[in-house]
């Protein structure tokens, strides 16, 4: 697919705001949808809405194929040893809470440890802090170094005997870089920890395979990866997953329901009660595809990266000198310029991107910034746009000095 085939498959692309042509560089808050979804998603709505499982009736039938399609579609695409192992959420923070509940209630003892590192999003650290506070455990940090990199060598220092379990990012909503994963793995078996993978960027930009990658757990959300909103995986290893309880009680998620007690359904039911988002799941099909049929994109990125760090003024995280390790995603301050102001100038020139903590206020701190600007690029984002980038910002940057 040519990058103007692939654009034309995005409608909001053809969008402009204040009379200019729509720059969309915020795809790592969420990325934009192609036709594909859209139809997939309106032809749910309008044709196959019924409640899943439960109804003998043709169109309840058509719904729970679709739904279920779409579990083997993400098995598949994650390379699930199983598909019970996939658990649909409505999105990452979903899937981390759902896993902070059960790992938190199946393994955790006062006294046991969690190690968390230093860059992660607030969705990676908030459950964790409840679930220590719940269970009379602590929270300890894997510190990045003033590149963003994580310190990976102090992980021996770090895993104690009272580490149950690690938490971590693929990749960097904030920096952009690909941590270390199967080095981190195998550091935690070595250690009896278990190790939960936060893939909400991960899955957008790496090829993902949950079993090579040697992690317990992986969550990501759909909305990142051109699925419909409202969607999410949580991935975790059958054992561990059959001994977590549910978050959730309700139906669907039940064997039997007795006033002396109820027992839970297998897996993956046991961890989603109540009506699904029926129209939205058989999304996952269409978006990986999509995902897969995208055209390279690291000219673009090297680029940016390249244009970025030789900007006056400019303060680029999240480096490295091999650059197959860092994504498009971009995140830097400028010196005598506040952040908001920028994103603001840069709004009205039509480019959209983020500004603030990006979720990450314990990074933010690392750094002695109260926030950043973030530009997030997609593989429909053209070499035109990113020029187009570097010399609004160049300009906006004039303009408040
Ligand atoms: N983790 C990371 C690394 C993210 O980038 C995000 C989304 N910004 C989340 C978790 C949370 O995802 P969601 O808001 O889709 O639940």
């Amino acid at each position: 697919m040519t990058i103007q085939e692939l654009r034309n498959e995005f409608p909001q692309l053809g969008r402009s705001v204040y009379g200019k042509p729509l720059v969309y560089l915020d795809n790592a808050a969420t990325s934009l949808r192609p036709r594909s979804v859209i139809d997939r998603w309106t032809h749910s709505a309008a044709n196959s809405t019924a409640n899943l499982h439960r109804a003998v009736h043709r169109i309840a039938t058509e719904a729970t194929e679709a739904y279920e399609n779409a579990r083997d579609a993400v098995a598949e695409f994650i390379h699930a040893a199983e598909r019970q192992e996939v658990i649909f959420t409505s999105g990452a923070t979903h899937a981390l809470n759902l896993a902070a509940f059960g790992i938190g209630e199946a393994f955790i003892k006062p006294g046991d440890e969690i190690l968390v590192g230093e860059a992660e999003h607030h969705s990676n650290i908030v459950p964790w802090q409840m679930l220590c506070e719940r269970k009379g455990a602590t929270i300890k940090v894997l510190p990045v170094d003033d590149y963003g990199r994580l310190r990976i060598e102090l992980l021996p220092s770090l895993l104690s005997p009272r580490t149950r379990l690690m938490c971590v990012a693929h990749i960097s909503n904030v920096l952009g870089l690909v941590n270390p994963i199967g080095e981190i793995a195998a550091a935690c078996h070595a250690n009896g920890t278990l190790l939960l993978v936060d893939g909400a960027q991960g899955v957008v930009h790496q090829k993902v395979d949950v079993q090579a990658l040697g992690c317990d757990f992986y969550a990501f959300s759909g909305h990142k990866m051109y699925c419909a909103t409202g969607t999410g995986i949580l991935w975790g290893r059958r054992e561990l997953l059959e001994q977590m309880p549910p978050m959730f009680g309700g139906g669907e998620m039940i064997a039997t329901v007795r006033w002396s007690g109820t027992t839970y359904a297998p897996l993956p039911g046991k961890f989603e009660a109540g009506t699904q988002d029926i129209s939205a799941v058989p999304c996952w099909g269409p978006a990986i595809e999509m995902l897969r049929s995208m055209p390279d994109a690291t000219e673009v990125r090297d680029f940016v990266y390249d244009a970025l760090l030789r900007e006056p003024g400019v303060r680029l995280f999240g480096t490295c000198s091999d650059l197959s390790r860092k994504a498009s995603v971009f995140s830097f301050t400028v010196e005598g310029a506040h952040h908001e102001d920028l994103a603001l100038i840069l709004d009205k020139m039509g480019i959209a991107l983020r500004s603030g903590q990006m979720c990450a206020e314990p990074l933010m701190d690392r750094f002695g910034v109260t926030g950043m600007l973030r530009a997030s690029f997609a593989p429909y984002n053209t070499m035109q746009e990113a020029e187009y980038f570097i010399s609004s910002l160049r300009k906006a940057i004039t303009m408040l000095k």
